[in-house]
């Protein structure tokens, strides 16, 4: 919505940093970003801001540009050349045609795709289609493997697809909020400011807190349980222990809607208040009064994030988190619920195409043979592969063992975000072909590209995201691209349209002509053609169109045609998308985290993200005003770790796990439990010193964090690797 206001012009967009989603608008003058404010209209932060969102115009400023942005496109032929300014059309043919040689010499899954929760749904729509359906692999993982997996496994496992079932108003309905593995004060600042608002008119809520980390969250909380890394199933079985003990579960509801509880309940039983206190390291009376609040002083909501999700039991602790909601009725009623909070921008609307490894357009499902025909059939293709691609992790160290030969990475930086970096450094050595789509020119990833292809960002998009509590919004452009930036869709458009000539064979045979499978000119026809893939699906939005979201704003999902209004609250009837139309218990063990404590590595290390930062700091790395909170790399420990040590605040350590080391300043935090540590996700190899392993670079905290990950949702474990802590000795 573009309203001409004298030389200013006032455009409504979505804040391309957190799953929270916040609507905003942007100012120009003279084609050029000046301003943003909170859109007071946008359902999800009514007008306000974090300290992110609000300084995003300085983000796009000219002299941020030219600094920090790939402007133009660049190829390499020889590996020990820097990439050299090249046409769009002389690096297009070069990937078509080398990604074309390759799938005829080793086959299609020798092509991998790496992208991104925050690519728009539009650009995920058609990389989907390129991968799966033209080139025909299914290696297509983004860094949404890193964000949401675990949570979209354990809907799936529990309540039959992937979608959250409850709303952000439900802060102000619930009676107990219960807020486990998420710093919501800085990872979803606006959501918090609304917890806050709740809180504020509601004094009867109660907030309960589970996190290793004493956090700014769980500062605010009425109840803090500080269980040790990795304990959460061992403390949701606890949980229900007790509310069955107490006669707080709600036979009616498990006997009308659900299954599997009897085979749940000698697990839970194994699970009594004194051994799950000795696990994880919460105190006895601390579990029944949060378990009494979450069963009795109902209804009862629980948020939670990465430190459910980037685990090794990553699914188990989202399905058994879920058990409790089943088990004490609390889900499809205003207040109630379980509620992942998307971490990225639009990890959700990645989803919705199927943009990952395991997924077919429209929550389809891979392993389904009659989705991969009716998906094949919608692209016109000759079919979708049964093979499963490769998930993050899995496609990386095939990259390095040179079974993938083509990575092509798009709007991510593995080079700094995976872990185990020395296995991620080796495949970006290996492979022979390293496309890196862009539009930042400053990541850890670049220097690797054989061909750099600059795309557009926030502000010069066009298109929709969804965010954690599946409200789809719009994304539009208020300035034109920055130099040669093209589109991500129209990137992924223009290879495809040069394949589909070199490789015929993958059109379906009733596809006769010559009209290509690409035929898209604006985003919304994307869209549209992603929009009717969702009919008569759990998350149908046949009901939505470019337009309605013009005129009545963002809207939730499921949004079936001849439906006003999209949906806040799922499940409201009982019923679930399962085959009995019952949701499942999970009835899964407590195991320990992997890469375990011993006496040579004896601190357990967590990692999150900052107030201020985002990722990699791509974008927010560009403005000196956000480092006034936080300004270097640390590592925080619990004063006696450092006494321990004979160390003082602000030494320098050198943490060191069984895959690589860092150098970094210690820091001494209430907020750690002896024994445990946290470092900031953003910084890599530009800041943090360290040795790393043998012939590589130095990496930041995934130098030191371990290739283990959930065997169900593939998610890595980031919250924990164990690491050694020595001072360094200065020259
Ligand atoms: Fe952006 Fe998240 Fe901050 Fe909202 S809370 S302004 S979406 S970073």
């Amino acid at each position: 919505i573009r309203a001409p206001e004298g030389e200013r012009q006032h455009t409504r967009a979505t804040c391309p940093y957190c799953g929270t989603g916040c609507g905003v608008i942007i100012e120009t003058r003279h084609g050029q970003i000046v301003d943003v404010q909170g859109d007071p209209d946008h359902p999800a932060n009514f007008g306000r801001l974090c300290t992110k969102g609000s300084t995003l115009h300085l983000t796009a400023a000219p002299a941020v540009t030219q600094a920090a942005r790939l402007l133009q496109p660049a190829l390499r032929t020889q590996r020990d050349q820097a990439p050299q300014a090249t046409t769009w059309s002389t690096a297009l043919d070069h990937v078509a045609q080398e990604l074309a040689r390759i799938v005829r010499t080793h086959g299609p899954d020798a092509i991998g795709f790496y992208g991104s929760g925050q690519l728009l749904t539009e650009d995920y729509y058609v990389l989907n289609k390129l991968a799966k359906g033209l080139v025909g692999t299914n290696n297509l993982d983004t860094n949404s493997r890193l964000c949401m997996s675990s949570a979209v496994a354990g809907y799936k496992a529990t309540l039959g697809v992937d979608a959250p079932p409850a709303c952000y108003d439900d802060f102000q309905h619930a009676r107990t909020l219960f807020i486990v593995g998420a710093n919501t004060a800085y990872a979803h600042p606006i959501l918090f400011r609304r917890i806050e608002g709740a809180r504020k008119a509601n004094p009867d809520q109660k907030l309960i807190v589970a996190d290793p980390r004493k956090t700014e969250t769980a500062e605010m909380a009425d109840l803090y349980l500080p269980l040790r890394p990795g304990t959460d199933v061992a403390l949701f079985h606890g949980l229900l222990h007790i509310a069955l003990a107490e006669g707080l579960i709600d036979m009616a509801y498990i006997e009308a809607h659900t299954e599997g509880f009897e085979a749940l309940r000698a697990t839970v039983a194994d699970h009594p208040p004194a051994r799950v206190a000795d696990v994880c390291g919460v105190p006895e009376a601390d579990l029944l009064q949060a378990a009494r609040w979450m069963g009795a002083h109902t209804p009862t909501l629980s948020l939670y994030c990465q430190g459910l999700n980037q685990s090794s039991r990553g699914t188990d602790k989202n399905a058994t988190l879920i058990n409790f909601h089943l088990a004490t009725g609390q889900i499809g009623k205003p207040g109630a619920g379980p509620f992942s909070l998307t971490g990225q921008p639009n990890a959700m609307g990645g989803r919705e195409v199927g943009g990952m490894a395991n997924l077919l357009s429209a929550h389809r499902d891979l392993a389904n043979p009659a989705h991969r025909e009716e998906v094949a059939a919608l692209w016109g293709v000759a079919d979708v592969p049964a093979q499963p691609g490769k998930t993050a992790v899995e496609m990386f160290e095939a990259a390095a063992r040179g079974e993938i030969k083509a990575l092509w990475i798009a709007c991510t930086n593995p080079a700094q975000s995976l872990p185990d970096q020395a296995t991620v450094r080796k495949a970006l050595e290996t492979a022979e072909l390293v496309v890196v789509q862009e539009a930042f020119a400053t990541t850890a990833t670049v220097p690797y590209a054989d061909v750099l292809l600059p795309a557009t960002t926030w502000g010069e998009k066009d298109g929709t995201v969804t965010n954690s509590e599946r409200r789809i919004s719009r994304v539009r452009a208020a300035q034109a691209p920055s130099g040669l930036a093209r589109h991500d869709w129209q990137i992924f458009r223009d290879v495809a349209r040069r394949l589909e000539a070199l490789m015929p064979e993958r059109r379906a045979t009733w596809r006769t002509g010559t009209t290509t499978l690409f035929p898209y000119e604006t985003a919304e026809q994307v869209w549209n053609e992603h929009r009717d893939s969702t009919r008569g699906r759990d998350l149908d939005i046949t009901g939505l169109s470019y337009a309605l979201l013009e005129q009545q704003g963002p809207q939730q999902w499921p949004m079936p045609e001849g439906h006003a209004q999209g949906t806040a609250r799922l499940y409201t009837d009982g019923r679930f998308p399962t085959p009995s139309g019952r949701a499942r218990f999970a009835n899964v063990p407590y195991e320990p985290v992997q890469d375990p404590c011993t006496a040579e590595f004896p601190i357990s290390l967590n990692t999150g993200r900052l107030r201020d930062q985002w990722h990699g700091m791509s974008r927010t790395g560009t403005l000196g005003r956000l480092f006034g909170h936080v300004s270097e790399p640390c590592i925080d420990l619990h004063a006696t770790d450092l006494q321990q040590r004979g160390l003082a605040e602000g030494d320098l350590v050198e943490v060191r796990s069984r895959r690589g080391s860092v150098i970094v300043p210690v820091h001494t935090s209430e907020a750690q439990r002896p024994g445990q540590a946290f470092m900031a996700m953003h910084w890599g190899q530009e800041v943090l010193g360290g040795t790393g392993p043998e012939g590589q670079a130095r990496t930041g905290v995934n130098a030191l964090t371990s290739p283990f990950f959930c065997p169900k949702s593939k998610q890595p474990e980031l919250k924990h690797a164990a690491v050694q802590i020595s001072p360094v000795q200065l020259p």
